[in-house]
């Protein structure tokens, strides 16, 4: 599986997990896959409430403010996104803990490194061993 997306995509997300700061910030991401799911193009982000009490540390996102965008075949839901201010772009324990596995991907954004800013994208799987694996992307200009 290989994930598209253009730079001002990127861009968004750094943005807004910028101005986040020192929270997690989180959100949607939009896009279309292949019949095969081979490839997935990533087109917007829609940023969404972190609502967890510690959102320095944990993001949580609101049911009632994701469901609308999870019912729209039209514009289907491809990734689930989230800052990390101070841990690098792994998921955390509570991340593979996720209720939202059945979201294809999982965007991870470090700053880490506020000069250097990484971004992982990963797939993961309810109760598997590994967890999960990270895919291959592409940014297009
Ligand atoms: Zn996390």
């Amino acid at each position: 599986m290989v994930v598209y997306f253009k730079k001002e995509l990127f861009n968004q997300l750094l943005h807004f997990s910028q101005q986040t700061m020192p929270e997690e910030a989180c959100g949607l991401i939009l896009g279309k896959s292949t019949s095969s799911n081979e490839e997935l193009l990533a087109s917007s982000f829609v940023p969404m409430r972190n609502c967890s009490t510690h959102p320095r540390i944990h993001f949580e996102l609101d049911p009632a403010e994701m469901i609308p965008y999870l019912t729209n075949n039209q514009n289907p839901v491809m990734g689930l996104f989230h800052s990390h201010p101070t841990a690098s772009a792994v998921p955390s324990a509570a991340d593979l803990q996720t209720l939202w596995h059945t979201i294809p991907t999982h965007w991870i954004l470090s700053l880490t490194n506020p000069d250097n800013p990484e971004l992982m994208v990963y797939q993961i799987k309810k109760a598997s061993l590994t967890g999960y694996h990270k895919l291959a992307f592409v940014i297009g200009q």
